[in-house]
């Protein structure tokens, strides 16, 4: 790649895609790992086009669950276009993860050696407009929001099988998670992972830390397993599931916020 170029051409898709709330909605939804577009000028980072497929590159089945979700609640969506590989938006900029070399035992080998020029044209033309993004629109709101950051995991990582339907992650802020969990719990025919399949932190998620956190902001990291959103009709399903919850979720958070 020629030094002065943007990492962006012309035919590449602009980094995120913003559905607008059609409602005075309380959720903005996001969605970090929707997309698995790559820029032209990296062309497939050395990956198979077996493993563009893997839950290594994307969300599988998120960014039906988020359209649908939006629809429903007629909530603003912010997704990520771009895939994980490319830069992972719930990545800190410089983690260690954030432009992986290796994911789930795949090298990635279009990401070895990367420079610092490299690094910083994936930086500002697609984690900073998304992140800039969803604090825009955060800040442009004039009424109690939680944010809602949407996930899915894959069903066995590293040989290991997964029991857990849905999560939810977090970190300071446990009060917010208490109340899904316990909704989803009552739903009777879930398994709850709570903090799991990953625990929450200050330094291994980004867009929760940086956008609800340090403003003390209600949110919640949505973990749903892949296997049971792959579909269309697994999408709708866990879409109407959550549209359902999502606002006994906000009554119960705003009567004590
Ligand atoms: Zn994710």
């Amino acid at each position: 790649m020629s030094g002065t170029l943007p990492l962006l051409g012309p035919d590449d898709p602009a980094p995120y895609r913003v559905m607008q709330a059609e409602t005075d909605s309380p959720f903005v939804l996001v969605s970090d790992h929707a997309g698995r577009a790559v820029p032209r000028r990296l062309g497939d980072l050395g990956v198979s086009a077996d493993d563009w497929n893997r839950h290594i590159a994307w969300d599988i089945g998120i960014h039906g669950v988020g359209v649908a979700l939006h629809r429903l609640l007629g909530a603003d969506l912010i997704e990520q276009v771009y895939s994980r590989l490319v830069i992972d938006s719930n990545r800190a900029p410089g983690h260690p993860g954030s432009i992986p070399a290796l994911s789930d035992r795949t090298p990635v080998t279009g990401n070895i050696a990367l420079d610092a020029i490299c690094r910083a044209r994936r930086e500002n033309e697609i984690l900073h407009p998304y992140h800039d993004r969803i604090a825009a629109v955060l800040a442009a709101r004039r009424r109690p929001t939680a944010l809602i950051a949407l996930h899915s995991f894959t069903p066995c990582m590293n040989g290991v099988a997964r029991p857990w339907h849905v999560g939810i992650l977090h970190h300071r802020d446990t009060r917010s998670a208490g109340i899904m969990l316990d909704l989803l719990r009552a739903e009777g025919d879930l398994c709850v992972g709570d903090n799991e399949p990953y625990v929450l932190t200050a330094t291994s998620d980004y867009t929760v830390p940086y956008h609800a956190e340090k403003g003390g902001l209600p949110y919640l990291e949505i973990e749903i397993r892949q296997d049971l959103i792959e579909n269309e009709a697994g999408q709708i399903s866990w879409a109407r599931r959550l549209a359902r919850l999502l606002p006994q979720y906000w009554h119960a958070v705003s009567e004590t916020t």
